[in-house]
């Protein structure tokens, strides 16, 4: 094993495999308090890629209700219940004195990640050498949205409606569940490659995109084994595994539509609620993003801290991030997204004049964002919200492109057309 820097664990880690990190890296940002749960990026990633035979069980991403909803089903609560064994005494963070450092955002990470409880036979018996992990059976793979909008809370169980748990005051409801918008994270330490026999999965190093090649891939296994988010699928009627592929061409820029700029993924683009925003982040030689104040990815998840990591400690350091619902109980929440969760609701919850503005650049165009910039307006609103003072000004934040381009331009306040009287019935 050698040992990697882990920044969402604030520590090294063992890996098997030296650090190798791209020159840029896929990453994206999903707002789950605003997913309605429609499943049409579900359904523009199917339609694209995974529509063959043999393809039939394969959603590379999909929408999950939670607590209760999973695809494979419990694939988390599964993983977690490992971790356990492999972590008898618990799994701890050790926040920061005072200021966070950079590459240690959260504090520090005190348990065993996938990688180092591989060798731990009391886990799991039969364990692979290099990650721990389970494969899915073909029951557990056979129902991607049993438990749809089924709720939690309240004193009831699953399926069960508990009258007094259906209170929906904010910030947190007694009765809850939310949708958590899944796919490949494209992991700096994936698990998938670092299980392969073959070496037949590879991240490249121009957007740390992890495929499988198809040649090489003689079916093992290994890799639907040891993702922990089980994003790596096999095929029967090729016998090999496949994966999500990031959009690879339209992410080089070879969609015919966008004349050559980069181009958000298809599950990205398609988003009704306009709750993600995917991009490509420079990166450091220890894997540590390089600051980049402008960049929007960057300003959600370094400099607002409001988005956050699916299960940091699996150890992966997945490249998705979430800005966590800010109904559900924190418990729940602190265990799937670390302990960066009170923080990033309290920033959601009243947010500030910058954060409102970058909040406004989802889904506004296909193509990527590498920069934002924003222009001042005048104040429109002052009061309190959740206890805090808030004001809301009509900012204009504007949108480039990777050439400096100018994208698009909106605004905080949506803007307010009336239809002349005499125009009032057309259509
Ligand atoms: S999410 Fe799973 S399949 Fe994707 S890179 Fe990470 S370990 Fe590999
Ligand atoms: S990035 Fe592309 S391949 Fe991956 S889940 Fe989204 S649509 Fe599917
Ligand atoms: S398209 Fe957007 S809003 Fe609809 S389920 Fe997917 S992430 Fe949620």
């Amino acid at each position: 094993m050698a040992t990697v820097y882990n920044w969402q664990l604030g520590r090294e880690m063992d890996y098997p495999y030296e650090g190798a990190w791209p020159e840029r890296q896929f990453a994206f940002v999903i707002n789950t308090n605003r997913c309605l749960g429609c499943q049409t990026c579900t359904m523009a990633c199917k339609s694209t890629w995974t529509f063959a035979q043999g393809q039939e069980h394969m959603w590379w991403t999909n929408v999950e209700t939670k607590p209760y909803g999973g695809y494979p089903r419990n694939w988390d609560v599964k993983l977690l219940e490992l971790l356990n064994k492999a972590n008898p005494d618990g799994v701890r963070w050790f926040a920061p004195d005072g200021n966070a450092p950079e590459d240690a955002p959260y504090g520090e990470f005190e348990g065993r990640t996938i990688f180092e409880a591989a060798h731990d036979r009391s886990a799991r018996p039969e364990a692979s050498q290099r990650v721990l992990g389970y494969l899915p059976t073909d029951e557990e793979w056979g129902t991607p949205n049993l438990y749809e909008d089924v709720p939690s809370g309240g004193g009831g169980g699953r399926g069960e409606w508990v009258r007094e748990g259906s209170d929906v005051s904010l910030p947190t409801h007694k009765s809850w569940f939310f949708y958590l918008a899944r796919l490949c994270n494209h992991c700096t330490y994936p698990a998938c490659l670092a299980a392969c026999p073959r070496t037949a999965i590879y991240k490249r190093p121009e957007d740390g995109i992890v495929l499988i090649d198809q040649e090489r891939c003689r079916g093992y296994r290994k890799c639907v084994e040891a993702c922990p988010y089980k994003k790596a699928l096999y095929r029967p009627t090729t016998r090999t595994s496949e994966k999500c592929i990031g959009c690879y061409p339209r992410v080089e820029g070879r969609d015919r539509d966008t004349k050559g700029a980069r181009t958000e993924t298809r599950c990205m683009s398609a988003c009704i609620g306009q709750v993600r925003m995917q991009g490509l982040v420079r990166t450091e030689q220890d894997g540590i993003w390089t600051p980049d104040r402008q960049h929007p990815l960057y300003y959600l998840v370094h400099v607002a801290k409001v988005a956050l990591p699916l299960y940091p400690q699996f150890g992966t350091e997945p490249n998705g991030y979430y800005i966590p619902p800010r109904w559900v109980p924190k418990p729940y929440l602190e265990q799937m997204f670390g302990p960066g969760v009170e923080h990033a609701i309290q920033q959601y919850l009243a947010p500030g004049r910058e954060l409102l503005a970058v909040l406004q650049l989802f889904r506004r165009d296909s193509r990527m964002i590498f920069r934002y910039d924003i222009e001042e307006g005048p104040l429109v609103y002052e009061g309190e919200i959740h206890g805090q003072p808030f004001q809301l000004h009509d900012d204009t934040v504007i949108a480039f492109g990777e050439k400096g381009e100018e994208l698009f331009r909106t605004t905080v306040e949506e803007p307010l057309h009336v239809r002349p009287s005499e125009r009032i019935n057309w259509v």
